[in-house]
């Protein structure tokens, strides 16, 4: 949630790569109605650069939720771990989809842990999905 200056360069690249969705959530710009946020991974006052390897495109409710965050608790194991880093793990080895795109299912400690401190399966966030899911517009490919 830094303030740090992004040229307009810089963020298109970040959205494309993202091809416009969260990268946390995996919400699509297209259909809530507002931009999608470049968000530092590793966040600036924990001397995170403003550089493509820790930018990523996120909705703003993850980013609103993931703030200042790096790590959060996984409430299986009861270990503070790191949050999922978009540039360095691949989603899917962390999180899957559950009842056809309703809810994500963490698949490890950090997809666990990372749901929970974003709140990913938020109440207003499932009800998005359900119409979503009717007009067939999720979960993303
Ligand atoms: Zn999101």
């Amino acid at each position: 949630m830094s303030r740090s200056y992004i040229s307009a360069r810089l963020r298109q690249r970040v959205t494309e790569r993202a091809h416009f969705r969260c990268e946390y959530c995996q919400t699509q710009e297209l259909i809530i109605g507002m931009p999608l946020e470049v968000e530092h991974i590793v966040p600036k006052t924990a001397g995170g650069e403003t550089d493509e390897g820790n930018l990523c495109l996120a909705c703003p409710r993850c980013n609103c939720h993931k703030g200042m965050q790096t790590e959060a608790v996984d409430n299986v194991t009861g270990h503070s771990v790191s949050l999922y880093h978009p540039r360095q793990q691949n989603w899917h080895d962390h999180f899957a989809w559950q009842d056809n795109g309703l809810v994500i299912a963490g698949l490890t400690s950090v997809g666990r842990a990372t749901i929970n401190a974003l709140q990913m399966n938020n109440p207003y966030v499932r009800r998005s999905r359900e119409l979503w899911i009717e007009n067939g517009w999720h979960p993303p490919n």
